[in-house]
């Protein structure tokens, strides 16, 4: 029986779609084929983990996602739009306004509060906070009594919050993460996931993430596996054990190539 696209559910919608999706680095004797025709479609509400060894093209294929670096060939729909035909200063808009990034460093400002570092891409826009928004993700990244507190009076894992609650702020149609808690200890790393997690699940956020570690990956609804810039496996309500399994036989696989 079909079903009429409409009937779908807003989880059903397609947030970002890569097309067989190239990167190319270099060329003659220094060409690197770091992405080699990708496709994968991320929806609405789904949390999503990539992994791969490294050097397998997982910051390559996000960086092309988030419309921060450029691609050789295929294409990226952001939000219903094609990057590839974005001039740069569309293409920075879109940027600032629909996709939010969670980088390993926090890159939060020192000399600025809490509050103010959530809500400073919102003012460099000049779009006026959605006070109600901003008082839910607070809640949600539980942070209400350090708001006026500079980075440097937070631990690691408040200072990632803060930079989650300001990758929120705005609202975006996705989120990328490129290992957001490889600079954390466990139990804030924990902390992190689990924040990520509730976004999906109660602010019907959608997350892309790159990690190497299996129980951060364990957190995500899906993992897609990169090897040699290719999507070579995909997994669906991954637990740690069965990620660690998975990565394992990759590994015997590189190593007997
Ligand atoms: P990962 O994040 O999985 O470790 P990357 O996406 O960083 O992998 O890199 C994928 C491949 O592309 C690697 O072979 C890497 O050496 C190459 N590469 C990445 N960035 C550049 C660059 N700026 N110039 C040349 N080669 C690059
Ligand atoms: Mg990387």
């Amino acid at each position: 029986m079909s079903t009429p696209a409409a009937a779908h559910g807003r989880a059903e919608q397609v947030v970002a779609r890569a097309t067989r999706l190239s990167k190319v680095y270099g060329s003659g004797d220094t060409r690197v084929v770091a992405l080699d025709q990708v496709s994968a479609e991320f929806r609405r509400g789904e949390f999503t983990a990539i992994m791969g060894a490294s050097g397998s093209g997982k910051s390559t294929f996000l960086h092309c996602l988030a419309g921060l670096d450029s691609f050789t060939d295929g294409s990226v729909q952001i939000d219903g739009v094609e990057l590839g035909t974005l001039k740069d200063r569309q293409l920075t808009r879109l940027r600032r306004d629909r996709i939010g990034f969670i980088f390993q460093a926090f890159n939060l400002l020192p000399t600025l509060t809490a509050m103010e570092n959530i809500t400073l891409p919102l003012a460099i826009a000049g779009h006026k906070p959605d006070q109600a928004w901003l008082d839910r993700i607070v809640a949600t990244v539980g942070l209400a009594d350090r708001l006026g507190h500079r980075p440097a009076e937070l631990s690691g894992g408040q200072q990632q919050r803060v930079a989650c609650a300001r990758a929120l702020a705005s609202r975006p149609a996705i989120i990328f993460g490129d290992e957001p808690t490889g600079n954390l200890d466990s139990r804030a790393g924990t902390e992190i996931l689990s924040f990520l997690r509730d976004s999906v699940r109660e602010l019907e956020q959608t997350i892309v993430m790159v990690t190497h570690d299996p129980v951060a990956a364990s957190h995500a609804d899906r993992v897609l596996f990169l090897a040699d810039g290719r999507i070579v496996d995909e997994l669906a309500q991954p637990t740690a054990d069965v990620v660690l399994d998975r990565m394992k036989r990759f590994d015997a696989r590189t190593r007997t190539n």
